[in-house]
C-alpha cells in the first residue's frame, strides 16, 4: 500500500456513511450514518484502513496522519469546549477498533483515554465523584498497560484480587476512592517495572499509542486465527474510532445498554434487550451485577426509553433490517455508541425478510438478498428437541451441521467395529488426522476438543456432509483411557450416549429425541404452507422459494439414479435429472454379470453377460423416466474403471490360497484373480474409465443406449412424455465422442425400427477433462449438450485426487491461506472456472442452441451456483437435498445480476 499524498485518512463522523465500511470499518461507517441521521452519538472521528494498511506494511503511520489527526482532534475539543485531558475539565475519549467485518473481541479497544494524574482530579471535580474519577483512571492504565504495553494482564488482576482482600470485600464496587487510589499507585508500579517505561502521563502521546495498538492487533494471533476461520482476507486492515467518552456508571441516573429493534431468534418486533443501570460498558459482560430486561426502563427513565423505542424505530426504518445497538445513558442523557444490521438465526433471516416485505419496507427482490442457501440447508436438517431434559455439557465449534446421537468411542478402530455390528458412534477425539477416516466415514458424527473450522476433522466432516463440532476446548479428551472428562468432572466412558449438534456447536450427554426438520417436511408436501399448522417459519420459506422460482433463470435439476431419489427430488422442484450414473446399477446382484462380461473369452459369453443386463438396466430406465415424465433425464454411460465391480484384490488372493490349501476347486476364482491383476491400474482415476470403456470394450455402452432406447420406446407406448438424453463422460477429443455416437445413432434406429416408435434421443457429453474443456468448440461439433463435470475438472485442473488430498494435506493448504475453501465445495473460478467459462463461449459458437448444464457438486454450492449463472449455463444439477439451496441461490443470483443490469 503505498502512500497518495491526496489521501484522506480522517473522518469526521459527520463525513462518513454506512457505504464506507471498507474505508471506515462496520463500526464508524455506522456511527457516521447515525450522525447523519441527528440521532445522539457522542462525536469523534475514524482513522482510515488505508492508514492501517500503510502502516502495517510499511511498519510506520502515513506521514500526514498525526497532523490530520491534529486538526480532526481540534474540531472536537471545540465541540466538546475541553481539551483532551485538561487538568481541570479533561476530554476523554475512547479508542476502538472497527473492521469492515466484525471480529468480536479480536482486537483491541482503550476506554478513559485523558486521564493522568492531574487531570483525574479534575474529572473528581467536575462529577462530583471522586470514586467514579479514581475508577476510571485505574481502568485506563489497566487497559492501556495490557493491550497498548504489553503487560500480563494477570498483575493487574491479582493486584486487584490483593486491594479486595486487603478490605475484606468480594467485589470491585466496594472499593472506595482512597482504595483505588491507593490501586492507581500499585498499577503504575506495574506497568513501570514489566513495561520499562512509566505509564504515559500526556493524553496525546497516550492516544497516539492507543492508535498504533489497534493497526497492530490486526495483526494479533487471535485476530489472524478468528479470520482464518471466518474466511475473512487478512488483508482489509482496521480502522480506528476515536470518539468522545459518555458515562453510564455516574449514579442511578446513568446505565448501559444493548437492543435488538426486533428479536433475532422468531423476528418478531417488540422491545428486545437488557439494560444495566449505573455501569460501562463492559461491566455488562463482566457479569458484576444482573442486567434488567429493557422494558424495565421504561419505569426507571421514562424520558430516555421513550426516545430509545424512537430511535429504534427510524434504525429500522432507515436500514430496512434488524440492527442491534448498543446505548449508555449519561445523567439522564441518551447516547448511541453503535449500531449495524444485527446477527439473526437462520429461521429469523426467512421470517424477517418477508416481514420487512409485509411492511413495505423492501420488495421481493431485496428479501431474497436477505437470506441464503447455507441458512436454508441450515434449516433442512434434522434437529433435537428443544422440550428435551438433556443436560449441555459443552460447546465447540458448529463445523459441520445435523444432529448426531450416538456411543462414544475414541478411536476409529472401534467405530468401525461398532458401527459394522449395528451400533451408532460417535467418534470423538483430540483431533482427528488421515488414520482417522475409516471411522469418521462409519460414525454418525465426530467430536474433537481442539481445532477450528478448518481443522481435519472440520473439513473432512464437511466433506462427507457428517455432523461434526469440533474445537470443544472445555473436554478433557483421554484417548488413551478411553475416555473424555467434561466440565464439572464427570467422566464420559466408551459406551456412554453422546448427541452433538453440527448447527450450534453444543454438545450433551445422553440421547436427545432428534425431530425432522418442518421446512423439509414442507418440501416433501407433508406440510402444506397454508394450513393451520404450518408455523411462520414455513410459511416464509414458501414464500422466499416462490420468489426465488419467479425470477431465476438457471432450472435446477437433480443427481439421481434411482426412482426413489427421482421423486423426492421432483417433490424438491427438480426440474429433471442432470445426472443418472448408471455404475450403480451393476452392483449388488448384477455384479455377477459384470464378472463374467470381464471374464468373457469369447465374444458369445460377452454377449451372453450383457444380454443378461440388457433388461434389468431397461427396467430402471421405465422406473426413472416414469418419475420423470415430461422432464429431461440425462442417462450417462459407465463411467468408473471396471475393477471397481470385482472382488477386493486381498480379499480374493485370500480366498485362492485357502482353497488351493484345501485342495478345493477354484478355477473361477482364480480367473477372477487374474483379471483383478490385469485390471489393477496405478491411477484408476487417470485409467480405463469413461468413454475409453465404450470404446474398448465392445458391445457395453451399445447395451446401455439400447437399454435407455427401448425404455423409452416402452414408455411412449404407455403413453408416458420420457425425455431422455445419453452423456458420455470423461471425453477428451471429439474423435472419441464420434465413434461413440456413430454406434448409439445405429442402435436408436434399430430401437425405432423394432418398435415402431419415434425416438428423440439428445446425445451429449461431458465436459470434464481439461482437453475437453479447450477443445470445446469442435467437441460442439459431436454434442448436442454439456454438462461440466466439475468433480473430475477440479481433480484433473489442480492434479488433486480427491480422494487422496482432502483426507491428507487440504489443513494445511486451508490453513496457509492457499486457499479459503476446497476447491472441491466451492468451484475455483479463476482455473476450474475459467475453463468452463470459455468451454462455454466455445460450445456455443459452434452450436448456439446448445444446452449446457454443470452435473459436478458444485451444482448445489451457493457461491458457485452464482458463477454458473453468471457464465451463462442453463441448469445446475445437484443431490435431491440440495435442490431448494440451488433454487433459492438460483433466484438470488438473478435479482442480484438484474438489479446491477438496471443501475
Ligand atoms: C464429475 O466429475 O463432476 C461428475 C459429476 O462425475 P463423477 O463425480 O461421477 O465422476
Ligand atoms: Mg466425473
Amino acid at each position: 500500500m503505498s502512500e497518495n499524498k491526496d489521501q484522506k485518512f480522517v473522518y469526521d463522523f459527520t463525513e462518513g456513511n454506512r457505504d464506507l465500511k471498507d474505508l471506515l470499518g462496520g463500526k464508524g461507517a455506522n456511527l457516521a450514518e447515525m450522525t447523519n441521521l441527528g440521532l445522539p452519538v457522542p462525536p469523534g472521528f475514524t482513522i482510515t484502513t488505508e492508514a492501517c494498511k500503510v502502516y502495517l506494511e510499511s511498519g510506520a503511520e502515513p506521514a500526514a496522519l498525526r497532523d490530520e489527526v491534529s486538526s480532526h482532534l481540534d474540531a472536537l475539543e471545540r465541540k466538546m469546549g475541553k481539551k483532551l485531558g485538561q487538568a481541570d475539565d479533561p476530554l476523554l475519549v475512547s479508542v476502538r477498533s472497527g473492521a469492515k467485518f466484525s471480529m468480536p473481541g479480536m482486537m483491541d479497544t482503550v476506554l478513559n483515554i485523558g486521564l493522568s494524574d492531574s487531570s483525574v482530579e479534575g474529572l473528581s471535580r467536575q462529577s462530583g465523584d471522586e470514586r467514579f474519577a479514581w475508577d476510571s483512571y485505574r481502568r485506563l492504565i489497566q487497559m492501556f498497560g495490557k493491550t497498548v504495553l504489553g503487560v500480563d494482564g494477570e498483575l493487574f488482576e491479582e493486584a486487584l484480587e490483593e486491594a479486595k482482600d486487603a478490605k475484606g470485600v468480594t467485589i470491585d464496587t466496594d472499593l472506595e476512592a482512597a482504595d483505588l487510589k491507593e490501586l492507581v499507585e500499585r498499577f503504575k508500579g506495574i506497568v513501570a517495572s514489566e513495561a520499562g517505561r512509566a505509564f504515559p502521563q500526556d493524553p496525546r502521546e497516550q492516544m497516539d499509542l492507543a492508535i498504533k495498538a489497534v493497526f497492530d492487533s490486526w495483526n494479533g494471533d487471535r485476530a489472524k486465527l478468528y479470520r482464518r476461520q471466518e474466511r475473512i482476507p487478512h488483508d482489509l486492515g482496521t480502522a480506528v474510532n476515536v470518539c468522545s467518552m459518555v458515562f453510564g456508571n455516574l449514579g442511578p441516573d446513568s446505565g448501559t445498554g444493548v437492543a435488538f429493534t426486533r428479536d433475532p431468534a422468531t423476528g418478531h418486533q417488540g422491545v428486545y434487550g437488557d439494560y444495566l443501570q449505573n455501569a460501562q460498558g463492559e461491566d455488562v459482560v463482566a457479569g458484576i451485577r444482573n442486567t434488567v430486561p429493557l422494558a424495565d426502563l421504561e419505569s426507571i427513565d421514562k424520558a430516555s426509553y421513550d426516545q430509545l423505542m424512537g430511535i429504534m424505530e427510524t434504525l429500522e426504518n432507515h436500514y430496512k433490517d434488524l440492527c442491534d445497538i448498543e446505548f449508555t445513558i449519561e445523567r439522564g442523557q441518551l447516547w448511541m455508541l453503535q449500531t449495524r444490521v444485527g446477527k439473526r438465526t437462520a429461521a429469523a433471516a426467512f421470517r424477517i425478510a418477508t416481514q420487512l416485505v409485509d411492511q413495505g419496507l423492501i420488495d421481493e427482490a431485496e428479501a431474497l438478498q436477505r437470506v441464503n442457501g447455507a441458512q436454508l440447508a441450515q434449516l433442512m436438517f434434522p434437529r433435537f428437541t428443544e422440550a428435551a431434559q438433556v443436560e449441555k455439557v459443552a460447546r465447540g465449534i458448529a463445523a459441520s451441521p445435523g444432529a448426531a446421537v450416538g456411543k462414544a468411542v475414541f478411536d476409529s478402530y472401534t467405530a468401525v467395529k461398532w458401527s459394522r455390528s449395528g451400533e451408532k458412534v460417535i467418534l470423538i477425539r483430540r483431533e482427528t488426522n488421515p488414520d482417522d477416516l475409516d471411522g469418521m466415514i462409519a460414525a454418525e458424527g465426530i467430536l474433537t476438543s481442539r481445532g477450528g473450522k478448518t481443522s481435519h476433522a472440520a473439513v473432512v466432516a464437511r466433506g462427507m456432509g457428517k455432523t461434526c463440532v469440533c474445537g470443544a476446548e472445555e473436554l478433557e479428551v483421554d484417548t488413551k483411557r478411553r475416555r473424555m472428562t467434561v466440565p464439572g468432572g464427570h467422566v464420559v466412558e466408551e459406551g456412554d450416549v453422546v448427541s452433538i449438534d453440527g448447527s450450534t456447536g453444543k454438545v450433551y450427554l445422553g440421547e436427545v429425541p432428534v425431530v425432522p426438520s418442518p421446512v423439509v417436511e414442507y418440501f416433501e408436501g407433508r406440510m402444506h404452507a397454508g394450513a393451520d399448522d404450518a408455523d411462520e417459519l414455513v410459511q416464509a420459506v414458501h414464500r422466499i422459494m416462490a420468489y426465488a422460482d419467479r425470477v431465476r433463470r438457471l432450472r435446477v435439476r437433480a443427481n439421481a439414479d434411482n426412482a426413489e431419489d427421482a421423486s423426492r427430488a421432483r417433490r424438491f422442484g427438480a426440474q429433471g435429472i442432470g445426472l443418472c450414473r448408471t455404475e450403480h446399477m451393476f452392483l449388488g446382484d448384477r455384479r455377477q454379470y459384470v464378472e463374467r462380461l470381464i471374464l468373457a473369452d469369447t465374444d458369445a459369453e460377452r454377449d451372453e453377460a450383457l444380454k443378461a443386463l440388457l433388461p434389468l438396466q431397461k427396467q430402471d430406465f421405465v422406473e426413472l423416466f416414469e418419475s420423470m415424465d415430461g422432464l429431461p433425464v440425462t442417462v450417462r454411460l459407465l463411467d468408473p474403471p471396471l475393477h471397481e465391480f470385482l472382488p477386493d484384490i486381498t480379499e480374493l488372493s485370500v480366498r485362492v490360497a485357502l482353497a488351493e490349501a484345501r485342495k478345493e476347486p477354484h478355477e473361477n476364482e482364480l480367473r477372477l484373480l487374474q483379471a483383478v491383476h490385469r485390471l489393477h491400474e496405478q491411477n484408476p482415476m487417470l485409467g480405463l474409465r469413461g468413454v475409453r470403456l465404450g470404446l474398448v470394450i465392445p458391445g457395453l455402452f451399445t447395451m446401455q443406449v439400447r437399454a435407455i432406447a427401448e425404455a423409452a420406446a416402452q414408455r411412449v407406448e404407455a403413453k408416458g412424455d420420457p425425455r431422455a438424453e445419453i452423456m458420455i463422460p470423461l471425453v477428451g477429443t471429439v474423435q472419441e465422442l464420434e465413434l461413440v455416437r456413430d454406434e448409439a445413432e445405429q442402435v436408436i434406429a434399430e430401437v425405432q425400427a423394432e418398435t415402431g416408435v419415434e425416438l428423440k434421443l439428445a446425445l451429449g457429453t461431458m465436459i470434464e477433462l481439461p482437453r475437453a474443456a479447450v477443445t470445446a468448440g469442435q467437441i460442439a461439433e459431436c454434442a448436442e449438450f454439456f454438462s461440466f463435470g466439475t468433480n473430475d475438472l477440479t481433480q484433473t485442473v489442480w492434479g488433486f485426487s480427491r480422494d487422496d488430498v482432502e483426507a491428507s494435506f487440504f489443513t494445511a493448504y486451508l490453513e496457509k491461506g492457499i486457499f479459503g475453501v476446497s476447491p472441491f465445495e466451492t468451484i475455483d473460478k479463476d482455473g476450474v472456472g475459467a475453463l468452463v467459462r470459455s468451454a462455454v463461449e466455445a460450445g456455443r459458437a459452434t452450436r448456439p442452441d446448445i444446452k449446457l448444464g454443470v452435473c459436478g457438486e458444485h451444482g448445489g454450492d451457493p457461491e458457485s451456483v452464482h458463477f454458473f449463472h453468471e457464465v451463462g449455463l442453463d441448469y445446475v444439477s445437484c443431490s435431491p437435498f440440495r435442490i431448494p439451496v440451488a433454487r433459492l441461490e438460483a433466484g438470488r443470483a438473478a435479482a442480484r445480476s438484474s438489479d446491477s443490469d438496471s443501475r
